[in-house]
């Protein structure tokens, strides 16, 4: 399998890494939208949000938990941000491994585009 998201988990391709732990990566997203922009990544592999199965309950869990860590890490949490997981072609995924784009430094409009 060749997984993009697969291979900065596993440290084969360079990742701009702001935070680890046993479940989750988070590293700089590479295209940014926003001031901040972060990827929230489990490190097992999981195509979308729809490959999702009971045992991975807690590391959704795991993935918010970081999240927040990360925004306060980043200076967004007073102000305010975003966590955004696209899914399937319609919602612009491009990367098959399961990701939250953790975004913040400006005001988003609502509904997103
Ligand atoms: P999505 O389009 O929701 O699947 O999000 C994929 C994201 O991965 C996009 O925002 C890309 O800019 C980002 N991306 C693609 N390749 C890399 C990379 N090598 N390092 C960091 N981010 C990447
Ligand atoms: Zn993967």
């Amino acid at each position: 399998m060749n997984c993009l998201f697969c291979g900065i988990v596993k440290g084969e391709v360079k990742g701009s890494m702001v935070y680890q732990d046993s479940s989750v990566v988070a590293f700089k997203d590479i295209n940014p939208k926003a001031p901040v922009h972060i990827l929230i990544v489990p490190r097992k592999h999981i195509a979308t949000l729809l490959d999702l199965e009971p045992g991975d309950r807690e590391l959704v869990g795991d993935v918010f938990a970081a999240a927040s860590q990360v925004a306060r890490d980043q200076g967004i949490a007073e102000n305010g941000f975003r966590v955004v997981a696209n899914c399937g072609p319609g919602a612009g995924q491009s990367v098959y491994h399961i990701h939250f784009h953790l975004l913040g430094g400006r005001h988003f409009s609502w509904p997103p585009g």
